[in-house]
């Protein structure tokens, strides 16, 4: 049964094949049940209005279709996340009566420094990328109370131990251990901007996605977004991570190797089917 899903590009450079396929993937299960279009644009000094522009473009070269987004309106809008800046601060207001986040004015330096090597389960069909854990021993021994972000970054207190699993469409059960798989995360960004982790569940949320599909390269990323779900006392979507492409050779690429970017395929004369069979695995 298909269920109501979402497109999600960041404009931050030109739509990679990655993407594109997994967009496809995601309007293929959601064909029938409603597609919502929105543009992940929250860090304005990296995204750029032509590149959302283009994304759009592309993916309609593509055969892609969405029931709702900046191009064609709908009950949501709007579907910019720069203009969606007040829903955040009032999802950053409910975690922190929650007292499930807190201020962190340590610096990325001072993470990394203090952080233990990066770990992760990067293996077969399960290729998220290791990363560096946040330090315990970073953590306030004070909860402090706010009533704004104020210029800090603020991180989400992970239960130590607990496991996290989820079933994926595509790989069955999937299972993250908080502070072992991924650390305390930033819920908001120093810069006073909603942070990735918040501003992906509160706009699924918002906009009543049922299934999220997005690259597997987020695996850890969706354990972290439970944890959110949870603390918010929402429904969390279904989920459904896709496969990374590949090169000639079947290595993964990364997001934005050059020459990858639907733009470029399409100037090299490739058809939209010879794009959506990109190898991927
Ligand atoms: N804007 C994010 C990206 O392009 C979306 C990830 C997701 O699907 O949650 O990576």
């Amino acid at each position: 049964m298909p269920l109501r899903g979402r497109l999600a590009p960041t404009p931050t450079g030109l739509l990679h094949v990655g993407h594109a396929l997994t967009f496809a993937r995601a309007a293929e299960r959601a064909a029938g049940a409603g597609l919502v279009m929105r543009i992940e644009d929250l860090d304005r000094d990296r995204c750029r209005p032509e590149y959302a522009a283009a994304a759009l473009d592309d993916l309609r070269w593509l055969g892609l279709d969405w029931t709702e987004g900046p191009d064609v309106g709908g009950p949501h809008a709007p579907y910019e996340q720069s203009r969606r800046g007040a829903w955040f601060l009032d999802v950053w207001r409910r975690l922190e009566a929650a007292g499930a986040i807190y201020p962190s004015p340590h610096s990325r330096r001072d993470v990394e420094e203090a952080a233990s090597a990066p770990h992760g389960p990067a293996t077969g069909s399960d290729p998220t990328p290791p990363e560096p854990i946040f330090p315990a021993a970073l953590r306030p021994t004070e909860r402090e109370r706010a009533s704004s972000p104020g210029g800090v970054a603020w991180r989400f207190r992970v239960p130590d131990g607990r496991v996290i699993s989820f079933d994926d469409a595509r790989l069955g059960r999937v299972a993250r251990t908080a502070g072992v798989d991924f650390g305390d995360f930033v819920v908001w960004r120093r810069d006073d901007l909603a942070a990735y982790e918040l501003a992906v569940v509160a706009d699924d949320h918002a906009m009543e996605i049922e299934e999220v599909v997005r690259g597997a390269d987020l695996l850890t990323s969706t354990a972290r977004q439970l944890l959110l779900y949870e603390a918010l006392e929402w429904q969390p979507p279904q989920w459904c991570h896709a496969p990374l492409v590949v090169d000639a050779e079947g290595r993964r690429l990364a997001k934005r190797s050059g020459g990858l970017a639907i733009r470029e395929l399409r100037a090299r004369g490739l058809s939209p089917a010879d794009v959506l069979r990109w190898p991927a695995v």
